[in-house]
Parts: C-alpha cells; sequence; structure tokens
C-alpha cells in the first residue's frame, strides 16, 4: 500500500508538505479577513484565484480530503482482506486519518472556511459562480436551484455507498471519479489515459457551476458531506446582529437557504452575499 501511493499518478508524497502549508496560510488569511470584517466579494476573488493557483494547479492539490478519505478507507479494506499487512500499512493509515481529522475538526471551530476559501476545487466552483452568476443565484434565469431534502439524501446514498463499495469490495470510487486529479495535469500531461477521467469531470463541474451553486460539494464530495454533518457544531460562523432589520435580503440572496435567522450553517459557504447585501452590516463573522 506504502508503495502503491508513492507510485500515484496523483499523489506526489514530496509535495503534500508545501501543499498543506499552502493550505494553512490561505486558510489563516481568509479566518483573519473575516473575524475583520474585511471579506467582501473583490478580496474573495482573489483568495480563491490564489487557492486555484497555487495549491491547486502548481502544487497538484494532492492532500486534499478527498484523498485522505478514500485512502483511510483503501487502507482499512486492505487490512481487513490482508491481516498480515496491517502492522506495515498502520503508518500511512495515521497519516491520512490525521489529515482527515485536520481538515474534519476546522469545521467544528470555523465552520466551512476550508471549503469556502482553500479548496482548490471548491474555489473554482465559486468563482464560477461569482463571476458569471453574481448575487442573483437565487433569482437568475439559468440557476437550477436544488431542493435542500434531495441534496441532502443524495450526497448521503453516495457517502454510504462509497465507504461500503470500498470496505467491502475495494472498489475506490473517490479514486476513479476525482475531479481534484485535473489539477495534475502539468505533472501527467504525458499520461493521458490517467488524466483524462478527472479532466472531463473537471470541465462537467466547471459548467454545471454555471446552473447549480457548487454542484460537487452539494451532491458528490464525501468530505462536503462530512462538513455537513459537523460545521453546525461550529463556534465561529455568521451570524446575526441586534442591527438586523428584518429586511430578508440576505435570505433572498443565499444559494443554500441558509441566511435565515438562527440557521445552523451547515450548509453555509461563507460566499459573503449575504453579507454584501445587508442593508444595516448586522451580519458578523462571530462567537453566539
Ligand atoms: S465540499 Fe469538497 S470539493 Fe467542495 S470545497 Fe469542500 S472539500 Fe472542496
Ligand atoms: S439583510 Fe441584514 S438586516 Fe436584512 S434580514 Fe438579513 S441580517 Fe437582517
Ligand atoms: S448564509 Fe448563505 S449567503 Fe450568507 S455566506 Fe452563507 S451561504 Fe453565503
Amino acid at each position: 500500500m506504502v508503495s502503491m501511493l508513492a507510485n500515484s499518478p496523483f499523489l506526489n508524497p514530496q509535495m503534500m508538505i508545501p501543499i498543506l502549508i499552502s493550505y494553512v496560510i490561505l486558510f489563516a488569511i481568509a479566518v483573519i479577513l473575516l473575524f475583520k470584517d474585511k471579506m467582501n466579494k473583490k478580496v474573495s476573488i482573489v483568495i480563491l484565484l490564489a487557492s486555484i493557483i497555487v495549491p491547486g494547479f502548481i502544487l497538484g492539490s494532492g492532500a486534499h480530503p478527498v484523498f485522505a478519505f478514500q485512502q483511510v478507507l483503501l487502507i482499512m479494506s486492505n487490512a481487513v482482506h490482508n491481516p498480515n499487512t496491517a502492522l506495515m500499512i498502520l503508518p500511512t493509515m495515521i497519516v491520512f486519518l490525521v489529515i482527515l481529522m485536520v481538515f474534519t475538526v476546522s469545521t467544528l471551530i470555523f465552520g466551512r472556511t476550508f471549503c469556502s476559501y482553500v479548496c482548490p476545487l471548491g474555489s473554482v466552483q465559486e468563482l464560477t459562480s461569482k463571476l458569471i452568476i453574481g448575487k442573483k443565484v437565487k433569482k437568475h434565469k439559468y440557476v437550477i436551484e436544488i431542493p435542500e431534502k434531495f441534496a441532502n439524501y443524495f450526497r448521503l446514498c453516495i457517502f454510504i455507498g462509497s465507504i461500503v463499495l470500498t470496505l467491502i469490495w475495494s472498489f475506490a470510487l473517490f479514486s476513479i471519479i476525482n475531479p481534484f486529479n485535473a489539477f495534475t495535469i502539468s505533472t501527467n500531461i504525458l499520461n493521458l489515459q490517467v488524466i483524462l477521467i478527472p479532466i472531463i469531470l473537471f470541465i462537467i463541474i466547471l459548467v454545471s457551476s454555471v446552473f447549480v451553486y457548487r454542484p460537487w460539494c452539494r451532491l458528490l464530495c464525501p468530505f462536503g458531506t462530512i462538513a455537513w454533518l459537523t460545521s453546525r457544531f461550529s463556534i465561529f460562523k455568521l451570524r446575526r446582529t441586534d442591527k438586523c432589520i428584518q429586511c430578508k435580503a440576505c435570505e433572498k440572496v443565499c444559494p443554500t437557504g441558509e441566511a435565515f435567522e438562527d440557521s445552523k450553517k451547515s450548509e453555509c459557504y461563507q460566499c459573503m452575499r449575504c453579507v454584501d447585501i445587508c442593508p444595516s452590516d448586522a451580519i458578523k463573522y462571530k462567537k453566539k
């Protein structure tokens, strides 16, 4: 398993540290801007571009939470089917488990800031939506709204299905359908048969982001499902203050229906559409 990881065309182990460092830097910048009330459309576009370019296309985005999720499951499946190799692969499993845990714990403290501004694939979808649709996500004639219940049942089925497939049959769904791998295009350009499916998926996601707000994040991404379950308990989130005049303008622009009062914000991508439209500057990123 260790050698399989080292030979993966989508993970250069030497790049893991620089990728994780770039994630930490972008995350820290995003959190500081949120706390200082300086995150707005222009600033967010710069950060989204930085995450697409640096951890994304330059570093290849290898150590992302979807990869960590799939590797943990694959290693568990390998240990179940070949118990004599279990001890050998334990250190690799611990590394990916820790990576996945760190991403998950971040959602319990800061909400979905990683998904909002740091994840290269999330940033591609957010940027497409911001630049083409702008703030009229709910009213734009091209936009298709996904019913919340459908999205949640669908993502749970995919999430549970991917766990069952990997643990029982060692079928790694998110190794096969993983648009993150398109970020490795510069290193895999001569390896077209390997990169073709990720690139096709990436293009499908890019185009569908014009019509559906963050389609991969809300319907398919396994870390999206984990973050949806955990970020409702986050300490910091966008909350209304006493300045609110109940105009409901924020609710009309929120692409995920999370701007209402007392929302748990489990599906809030900190897109700042509600903050930007609020006439009384009543939405702040804060503790209760
Ligand atoms: S839900 Fe998945 S793809 Fe979307 S931003 Fe989060 S980690 Fe990235
Ligand atoms: S837009 Fe601002 S003032 Fe209006 S309901 Fe939302 S938080 Fe309150
Ligand atoms: S509540 Fe809605 S509009 Fe406001 S930041 Fe979250 S997702 Fe965007």
